[in-house]
């Protein structure tokens, strides 16, 4: 009575084991030698795409349908958590081409899932997510990016912020208003713009603590013509799709930091075994293996936690969204923890880079505020509870 989908009896089944072996050896030979220039020189991990798109884990999560794999939520997060272990940045490739796609996925018309799905599949494309603005993050309603109705296609005018992967990717999803006197939330149309669309530029890069390798940068429309055809969804369901959005992928996100923080207890493991202080290896230290044992403990609870959310983002459970934020905001709580823990457990060699350690500290800050801070993750959270 084995379940493929996501659990045999109260463990992943032996096709997510299997895709777990594979996905570590691809990126253990291919995308881990390059994790430290990636950081230390703010440059996209290309061999890191190069290898995922070689062996089709880039965007495993698009359909066969579109000539995609067809990777179910659960495959998708042990994907993304084994690219994580390795190298943060590069795990925001298949992280961020299912956050750009997932709102075609949910809402656009079979035309555009049609045209856009493919290329991502194919690796020829990515696909981002513009949501955020400089004066607009936690309070999205509040955006001002803008979309006129002009003969029969759109105008966009306004800026998006610390988009991931901007720059880089072929396509955009991009919420803008549509109705500037309509009711708060309501008023937003998700649509997609192309990198080639005249009228849209990028800022430059930003210059961030960490996840270094991926690219985040503003995207600027000044007056960008795109055609009818390109709103996913009706007119004013933007937000609502956005927010749907967030609610599958930010339990990819609690899988990129587990990931995180795997690789920072995997290497101090292998450090406090042969780092010696005192006559002694330091892992024969009771301190020692109680930080240890904690860390492990913490790290374990977020996996099992973001593997259940995983289960009930596949099969669109009804309380999704609380989960999918408890998973994120655990997760990446216990990834700051480890990795703090782990530069800790180094000593000064911690704290140098040397070692990767301090590379995956300053990584795991991020995903305690992207895709919404772990205190809007908290709103939502209550916000579910209260409702019952
Ligand atoms: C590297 C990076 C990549 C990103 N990638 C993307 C992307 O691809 N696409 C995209 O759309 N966005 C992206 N973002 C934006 C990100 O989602 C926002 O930065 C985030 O949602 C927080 O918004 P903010 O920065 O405006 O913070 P603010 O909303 O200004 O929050 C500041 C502080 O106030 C707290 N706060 C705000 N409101 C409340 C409240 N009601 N109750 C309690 N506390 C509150 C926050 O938790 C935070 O601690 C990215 C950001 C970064 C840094």
């Amino acid at each position: 009575m084995s379940n493929n989908k996501g659990f045999d009896f109260f463990r992943t089944s032996e096709d997510h084991e299997e895709l777990r072996a594979a996905v570590r050896a691809v990126a253990e030979d291919k995308i881990a030698p390059h994790a430290a220039e990636a950081d230390e020189t703010a440059s996209f991990p290309q061999a890191g795409y190069d290898a995922l798109v070689a062996s089709d884990f880039h965007a495993p999560h698009i359909g066969q349908e579109y000539g995609g794999v067809g990777a179910d939520a659960l495959a998708t997060c042990i994907v993304i958590e084994e690219v994580a272990r390795v190298c943060a940045s590069s795990s925001l490739i298949p992280a961020v081409n299912k956050l750009g796609t997932m709102p075609l996925i949910l809402a656009a018309s079979d035309e555009i899932k049609a045209k856009y799905l493919p290329p991502v599949a194919a690796g020829e494309s990515m696909f981002a997510y513009g949501l955020s603005e400089r004066e607009a993050g936690s309070d999205t309603a509040s955006m001002r990016c803008r979309a006129r109705a002009d003969g029969d296609g759109w105008v966009l005018n306004g800026q998006k912020s610390w988009i991931t992967n901007a720059g880089v990717s072929d396509f955009y999803t991009v919420l803008a208003v549509t109705d500037p006197d309509g009711k708060r939330g309501r008023n937003v149309s998700a649509f997609v713009v192309e990198k080639a669309d005249a009228g849209f530029t990028f800022g430059d890069p930003e210059r961030k603590m960490g996840i270094k390798g991926s690219p985040t940068r503003e995207l600027i429309f000044q007056g960008c013509r795109i055609p009818g055809d390109r709103m996913v969804g009706a007119p004013g369901e933007g937000l609502k799709i956005a927010l749907a959005t967030l609610d599958h992928t930010r339990v990819t996100i609690g899988a990129q930091a587990v990931g995180i923080a795997q690789g920072a207890l995997d290497f101090a493991l292998g450090y406090v075994k042969e780092r010696s202080q005192f006559g002694k290896h330091i892992s024969e230290f009771q301190g020692i293996q109680f930080m240890l044992a904690d860390m492990a403990m913490k790290l374990e609870a977020a996996r099992q936690m973001v593997y259940v959310a995983a289960a009930k983002s596949e099969r669109g459970d009804a309380d999704l969204s609380f989960f999918g934020a408890a998973a994120k905001c655990f997760a990446s709580d216990v990834a700051m923890a480890v990795t703090t823990d782990a530069v800790q457990l180094l000593g000064g060699a911690g704290y140098v880079k040397d070692y990767p350690v301090e590379r995956m500290m300053r990584d795991a800050k991020i995903t305690q505020i992207y895709e919404g801070t772990n205190q809007i993750q908290r709103i939502v959270m209550a916000r579910q509870l209260l409702k019952a």
